[in-house]
C-alpha cells in the first residue's frame, strides 16, 4: 500500500537524518503563534530547529504555513513534515545556517481554521454514531482548510433528513462548550481505559499515544491540533455527502469561519437567483417551476413551428427540382437538415444539400461518391453509404460546392 511504502521512507529518512527530537511546542501550547528556536541543522531550504510551534502534516492534517524570520530576513514556510520525530521546515529559499537564533511566526488564520476543522471532525464522527448508529467507524480522512472529507463505514446512503439531524447533534455537543483534553498515556493503560474505539483514527506508533477526550462524546488516540473546548468550533457545516464505495460514504464538512463563509456564499446564490426571478426566497421554488414548465411548452411550440419551416423548404424545393434532382444552399444546422432530406426523399430520386455553417448532405444515387467530390470542393471530408452521406466543408466555399454538385448531377 502506498501509504504504508511512505509512511516506511519517513522513518528511513528520519534514521539518516540522526538528529535529536524536536521539541514540540504545539503540543505544549497550542495557542502558540511565535516562538525563539535554534537552528540545528539546515540543508538547501530545509531546516530543523530545536524546538519548533509549526505543526508537521499528520493525521490528515495539513502542516502550518508561516514565517521564520533569521538576521532580520523573513523566510515563508511552505512545508513542515516529521521524520520519526525530527521536524523538518521547507522554506521559500536557502540562506539560514545551522547554530542560527530564528524567530518563527504560524500563519494564525490558516491554523486556527485547521484547529476548528480538526476538533469538528471528532465531533462529527460522535454525531455520526448517535444519528447513524454505533457501527459507524472512521474508514479515512482529509482535512483542509476550507473542505474537509470524512469518510465513514455505514452500510446505507445518508439521507437529508440524517445529514441535518448530524448537523444538529454536532451543534448540541459544540454549544455544550466541553473542554478538549489531550495528554500522552501509556498504551495498555489507555487501551485498558478507553477501549479499542481509541484507534478510530488509525492506530499511532509507539508505547506513549496522545488521547484526545471530549467530555463523553469522544476519545482517540490523535496527534493533531484542537481547540480548548467545543464552544470554540461555532458551527460545523456538512457541504454535501457522497457514496464512494460499496458501504463507505464520504461527508464533506467544514467548521468555524469556512462553515460561515459556505453558508454566505450560499446566500449570494440564493439572492443573486431571487433578485433575478425577481421573487422572494420563499417563492423561488414555485417561480423556478413555473419558468422550467414555460420553457418547456415554448421549446414544444419552437419544434413546431420549426417543423413548419421545414415543411415550407421542402415545397419550395420540390417545386425548383429537374427531373427528381436537387441541389440547394439552405439557411438550416446539421438535425435540421437531416430531417428534411428525410423528407425530400420521399418525393425526390436525388438530392444536395449544403447548409449555413458549411454542412454537407446527400441522398439517392452514389450519395457517398457525390458528398466526397462535393466535399472536396469545399475543402472539407464526407462519407455515407451509396444512397445516404454527410460531410462538412469550408462555410466561405458553398458556392464551389453547390457548382461540384450541379456539374456532377447534370443540373449545371
Ligand atoms: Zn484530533
Amino acid at each position: 500500500r502506498r501509504h504504508e511504502g511512505a509512511k516506511k521512507e519517513k522513518k528511513e529518512r528520519g534514521r539518516e537524518l540522526n538528529l535529536p527530537k524536536t521539541r514540540a511546542l504545539y503540543y505544549e501550547d497550542p495557542y502558540l503563534r511565535e516562538f525563539d528556536a535554534t537552528v540545528i541543522w539546515a540543508e538547501g531550504k530545509e531546516i530543523v530547529l530545536d524546538r519548533t510551534a509549526f505543526y508537521p502534516e499528520g493525521g490528515g492534517q495539513p502542516p502550518d504555513h508561516g514565517k521564520i524570520i533569521a538576521n532580520g530576513e523573513e523566510y515563508r514556510v511552505e512545508d513542515v513534515q516529521k521524520y520519526n520525530d525530527v521536524i523538518v521546515h521547507t522554506l521559500d529559499r536557502e540562506g539560514i545556517a545551522s547554530g542560527m537564533v530564528v524567530h518563527g511566526i504560524i500563519d494564525w488564520e490558516r491554523r486556527e481554521r485547521l484547529m476548528r476543522i480538526h476538533t469538528a471532525e471528532h465531533i462529527l464522527l460522535a454525531a455520526c454514531r448517535k444519528v447513524l448508529g454505533k457501527h459507524v467507524w472512521q474508514h479515512g480522512t482529509q482535512k483542509d482548510v476550507y473542505e474537509s472529507r470524512f469518510d465513514i463505514a455505514h452500510y446505507k446512503p445518508i439521507t437529508q433528513k440524517e445529514i441535518k439531524e448530524i448537523e444538529k447533534e454536532a451543534f448540541r455537543i459544540i454549544t455544550s462548550n466541553i473542554p478538549v483534553e489531550a495528554r500522552f498515556m501509556n498504551r495498555a493503560e489507555a487501551e485498558k481505559k478507553y477501549g479499542f474505539v481509541l484507534y478510530e483514527g488509525g492506530i499511532p506508533p509507539g508505547r506513549e499515544i496522545r488521547v484526545v477526550k471530549i467530555g463523553n462524546e469522544d476519545v482517540e488516540a490523535c496527534g493533531g491540533t484542537h481547540v480548548r473546548s467545543t464552544g470554540e468550533i461555532g458551527i460545523l457545516k456538512i457541504l454535501r455527502t457522497e457514496r464512494i464505495q460499496d458501504g463507505v460514504s464520504r461527508i464533506i464538512y467544514t467548521a468555524g469561519m469556512s462553515a460561515l463563509e459556505h453558508v454566505q456564499r450560499e446566500e449570494d446564490i440564493l439572492r443573486e437567483a431571487t433578485e433575478k426571478l425577481r421573487v422572494q426566497p420563499d417563492k423561488l421554488n414555485a417561480a423556478v417551476e413555473k419558468f422550467f414548465q414555460e420553457w418547456k411548452s415554448y421549446r414544444k411550440e419552437l419544434e413546431r413551428l420549426k417543423k413548419y419551416e421545414i415543411e415550407g423548404i421542402k415545397n419550395k424545393l420540390i417545386e425548383k427540382a429537374k427531373g427528381g434532382k436537387i441541389a440547394e444552399a439552405v439557411e438550416l444546422g446539421m438535425k435540421d437538415m437531416l430531417l428534411l432530406s428525410r423528407e425530400l426523399s420521399s418525393s425526390l430520386h436525388s438530392g444536395v444539400l449544403i447548409g449555413k455553417d458549411g454542412d454537407i448532405v446527400v441522398f439517392g444515387e452514389n450519395a457517398a461518391t457525390l458528398a466526397k467530390e462535393i466535399a472536396k470542393a469545399m475543402n472539407g471530408k464526407a462519407g455515407g453509404s451509396k444512397s445516404f452521406a454527410q460531410g462538412k466543408g469550408d462555410p466561405n466555399r458553398i458556392k464551389e460546392g453547390l457548382n461540384k454538385a450541379r456539374e456532377l448531377m447534370g443540373l449545371a
